[in-house]
């Protein structure tokens, strides 16, 4: 089926590119697309809100409807991530998931995200094994430009096509679901880098009593 590219421009360009994947898609592009080919109702977006919505329903020149909250609810106020630094072990599963890099650190050294870039989306969160990830409020940093989010996601997008295999756009919801096996080596991998972490931390406690008690028997 030939896809109407223009309109599909058209949308994208209304939608927040906040790639939160709250509309059951794997971001706004490919939500954008469901719309134009009649698989995806205009009200998924809770980052939009009724003012996307309304936007959207104009371009399409049909009825704007409520937001369908099964999707979640808009924010009410502007949220970015927030890494505890003492706590990250560098395990790299955030930088791994956020779709639009707003996050810097390599192997084993900590992780911070660049709030002027994070658009709140919350992927990171879940996968982060020490769960030293939470959202906070931005202040007076405001939301990352849409235009400039849209090309780092696509950039990532790239990026990951040359070395990942390529995979259809589906509604996640129409996924199918990670299979037993990479589900066990996933929470395998995750399990063996807490517990080095843990042990690390339990080596640094124990030294640490050893010299804070070899200084008070002086
Ligand atoms: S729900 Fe999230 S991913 Fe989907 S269109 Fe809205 S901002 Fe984009
Ligand atoms: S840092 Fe986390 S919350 Fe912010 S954009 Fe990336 S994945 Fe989303
Ligand atoms: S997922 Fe958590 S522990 Fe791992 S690098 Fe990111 S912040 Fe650090």
């Amino acid at each position: 089926m030939t896809m109407n590219h223009y309109l599909i421009d058209q949308i994208d360009a209304l939608l927040p590119q906040t790639q939160c994947r709250q509309c059951g898609f794997s971001g706004c592009r490919s939500y954008a697309e469901a719309i134009a080919a009649g698989r995806a109702d205009i009200n998924q977006c809770p980052p939009g809100g009724q003012q996307g919505i309304q936007q959207l329903a104009r371009l399409l020149n049909i009825p704007a409807k409520p937001l369908n909250t099964a999707h979640g609810v808009p924010k009410t106020s502007r949220m970015a991530a927030f890494i505890d630094e003492a706590m990250c072990i560098g395990c790299t599963f955030c930088i791994q998931t956020c779709p639009v890099d707003a996050i810097v650190g390599a192997a084993k050294q900590l992780h911070t995200v660049i709030t002027a870039e994070c658009t709140g989306c919350e992927l990171c969160i879940a996968p982060c094994p020490m769960d030293c990830i939470r959202l906070v409020p931005a202040g007076a940093v405001p939301m990352p430009d849409r235009k400039e989010t849209r090309l780092r996601h696509q950039s990532r997008l790239q990026r990951l096509d040359h070395t990942e295999p390529v995979q259809a756009e589906q509604p996640e919801s129409a996924s199918p679901p990670p299979s037993a096996a990479l589900l066990s080596t996933a929470a395998e991998r995750k399990k063996s880098i807490v517990q080095a972490a843990l042990e690390r931390a339990t080596a640094l406690r124990s030294q640490t009593t050893t010299n804070q008690s070899s200084t008070s028997s002086r």
